[in-house]
């Protein structure tokens, strides 16, 4: 899943002013803002998109950043773990709205400027927090891919209710403060004259609407905790730290708004042989001396069985063997990886008296003598120290 460039998705040239990214941004978001677009998946991944772009490009030192290194410049909170699309959530995204559509005179926040003509009413939409679960998975599941079913709690729509919070559905009244609309203006004297803002009506927390008769199971709040089991697929390849979000099976939104996303990390459990790094699995072989003077056969542990390898005669301490396609699948499809065998020699620290004499015969003699420059020179060059 390769990301777009920040300036192509906001639609600037390489060198935009700060104003001229303002109002590029400005004109995505109401493009694309969910009020407009309802039930819109499509619609909501480009208005992420493009306030996460806004969020880079609008900050000069991550701006700087991204012109230099990409979207690799940028990971930790925008663009990071490059799944699911967006770093960015709904929340976070209103909460800067303020700094683009609000200040300044004319027409109040961006807000109430839709809905106009029935059908969606203006107000602000709640939306559910999202629901942060960890999974922790085996190198064998991680190789294959796997369906978890795991019992989260979390805030459901309320069943007696249907998310209304209203008792029997019919006692919604509108709010007299805002007349509905959520909103409540302010005239302020300022020395550059009369500036308005608009803010969330305090009565009905910019509903609109307020409810008399209150749903006695939820407390009017149209959610209930509850206790669920979600499946959840995880694809193969993923690795520790890494973020998995389906969205919409969150947490449910007060009073029947948009459920918040579920957010799965990833976590590796220890395999009792195989060490991960990314795609490849390291693997510790011990032989002794004798086979490695005389060569043998071993097994080595795969994730999914064992496989048998010959390690020839005068093999090395350091050589690494290298098992193509035996390690983990990349998790964006591209191939997968290796397992690359160590070989290490067991030195025994105690030997009887019988191996002691045939050892010391062999301390004697000739080929037992060190002599590293008879080796192929590219011995030295293979061996890497990545174990250590
Ligand atoms: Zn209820
Ligand atoms: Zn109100």
């Amino acid at each position: 899943m390769s990301k777009r460039d920040y300036y192509e998705v906001l639609g600037v040239s390489k060198n935009a002013t700060g104003p001229e990214l303002k109002k590029a941004y400005r004109k995505k978001a109401i493009q694309f803002h969910p009020d407009k677009n309802p039930d819109n998946k499509e619609a909501e991944e480009k208005f992420k998109e493009a306030a996460e772009a806004y969020e880079v490009l609008s900050n000069d030192q991550k701006r700087q950043r991204y012109d230099q290194y990409g979207h690799a410049g940028m990971s930790g909170a925008a663009g990071g773990g490059g799944y699911g699309g967006g770093g960015m959530n709904m929340d976070d995204i209103f909460s800067h709205f303020g700094d683009i559509f609000g200040g300044g005179g004319g027409g109040g926040s961006f807000f109430g400027g839709f809905g106009g003509g029935g059908g969606r009413s203006s107000q602000r939409v709640n939306r559910g927090s999202n629901l942060r679960v960890k999974v922790k998975l085996t190198l064998k599941e991680i190789a294959n891919g796997v369906e978890k079913k795991i019992k989260v709690k979390k805030y459901v729509e309320c069943n007696d209710c249907k998310g209304s919070g209203a008792e029997n559905g019919s006692s919604h009244e509108t709010c007299t403060q805002c007349h509905g609309t959520g909103q409540v203006t302010r005239i302020q004297n300022t020395i550059l004259g009369q500036m308005q803002t608009s803010a969330v009506c305090p009565s009905c927390n910019g509903e609109g609407k307020i409810i008399t008769n209150k749903c006695k199971s939820c407390a009017g709040e149209g959610i209930v905790k509850d206790e669920e089991v979600i499946t959840i697929n995880i694809p193969a390849g993923v690795a520790e730290g890494m973020q998995l979000s389906v969205s919409g099976r969150g947490n449910a939104a007060r009073r029947g708004g948009v459920n918040g996303d579920l957010l799965i990390l990833v976590q590796e459990e220890e395999h009792p042989d195989l060490v991960r790094d990314e795609n490849d699995l390291l693997y510790n072989l011990f032989i002794s001396i004798p086979d490695s003077v005389l060569g043998t056969a071993v097994e080595i542990p795969t994730i999914e069985n064992k496989v048998k390898v010959k390690i020839d005669g005068g093999t090395q301490p350091g050589k690494i063997l290298r098992l193509r396609g035996k390690g983990l699948p990349d998790v964006n499809g591209y191939g997968r990886g290796d397992l690359l065998v160590k070989i290490n020699i067991w030195v025994p620290n105690k030997v009887s008296k019988d191996e002691q004499k045939i050892l010391e015969k062999l301390q004697a003699s000739e080929s037992f003598k060190p002599n590293p420059s008879s080796q192929e020179k590219s011995f030295f060059k293979k061996v890497r120290n990545f174990f250590d």
